[in-house]
């Protein structure tokens, strides 16, 4: 597939010439829910933003972002993280040859994620304090240190690339859909999204964006964020829509995230179904986008919650058919 920051160059804050830093982004699946269709009346979608190098949407973000600092001169991108962003900052530097830098709450990040950013070598610092905090500290460094590049979302290349999502969805459908529903953390994304069906001319669809009500300790640890950054526009993107945040207790959530699991086969990460439990919520009419936002293996540790234990069996075909009953 064509890396979206070359599928999307006109669009995207690009000097000429620059390197573009990429792992393949972007050109993710849309999937039918078939089964979750018929049970919500609907049209249903899925867009599987898990599908991208670094398993969530952060990499439409990381690709502009990193080529952003990389023509800069920047020679360190830093972030504050709850995990995906530091998995996709992680990966995008080590392809650039800059240093990542990565802030990280104290006890509030997935295991996966971790992984993945500690593979590439990335300097990780565990922040004694919130997320928010760790981001003001962030921030600040990179506004007295020119060799740093903050790649948070607050950077506004980061939402310039993830607004291709929207650009590729009218491009998929030949049309805008009625409804996008995705997780609300930040308000980033929600924020890109607006932007791009804006920038596009297609109209904007109704936005539906689901929250936790929990912020401070969700077990959907990607929108574990007590201040969203982005609140004020992402909210009156929602607004202008005609859509709705939808607050969203952590067990909604979680049957969301197993219908997709167990009737869609899309395993996805607790954050990730916040959409569509949004959806279950507020209702819909007509053809409706739940944004996947991150991939199920970033937080395997989520499934103990909700699968029981595994049986022990001897091999013997009539010891499995008695276990199976
Ligand atoms: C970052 C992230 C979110 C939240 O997105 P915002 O732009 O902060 O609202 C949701 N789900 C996943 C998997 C994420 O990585």
């Amino acid at each position: 597939m064509t890396p979206l920051a070359e599928r999307y160059r006109e669009w995207l804050p690009l000097e000429a010439g620059a390197r573009v830093v990429s792992l393949g982004e972007g050109s993710t699946p849309l999937v039918r829910a078939e089964s979750l269709s018929d049970e919500l009346g609907l049209d249903l979608w899925l867009k599987l933003e898990s599908a991208n190098p670094t398993g969530s949407f952060k990499d439409r973000g990381m690709t502009v972002a990193v080529s952003c600092a990389l023509a800069r001169g920047a020679r360190s991108v830093i972030c504050a993280s709850t995990g995906n962003t530091a998995a996709s900052a992680a990966a995008y530097a080590a392809r650039a040859g800059l240093t990542a830098a990565i802030l990280l709450p104290r006890g509030a990040v997935a295991l996966g994620k971790l992984a993945q950013a500690r593979a590439t070598g990335a300097r990780l610092l565990e922040v004694r304090g919130s997320f928010d905090q760790a981001l003001r500290a962030a921030a600040a460094l990179a506004e007295s240190h020119a060799a740093y590049a903050l790649v948070n979302s607050i950077n506004p290349d980061r939402i310039e690339g993830q607004k291709t999502a929207a650009f590729e969805l009218v491009e998929e459908l030949g049309r805008a859909p009625d409804v996008v529903a995705l997780p609300y953390g930040g308000g980033g994304n929600t924020r890109a999204y607006a932007r791009g069906f804006a920038e596009w001319g297609a109209g904007l669809p109704r936005l539906v964006a689901g929250a936790a009500t929990r912020r401070a300790d969700t077990f959907a640890s990607a929108i574990r964020i007590v201040e969203p950054v982005h609140a004020a526009e992402a909210e009156a993107a929602v607004r202008e829509s005609h859509g709705a945040v939808v607050p969203l207790a952590d067990e909604e959530i979680e049957a969301a995230w197993r219908l997709l699991s167990e009737r869609e086969g899309v395993f996805c990460e607790p954050a990730s179904a916040a959409g569509l439990a949004a959806l279950r919520k507020a209702g819909a009419t007509g053809t409706a986008i739940v944004v996947v936002t991150g991939h199920g293996l970033k937080d395997a540790a989520a499934v103990e919650r909700a699968a029981g234990p595994v049986a022990e069996v001897d091999p013997d075909p009539d010891a499995l058919a008695k276990s199976l009953g």
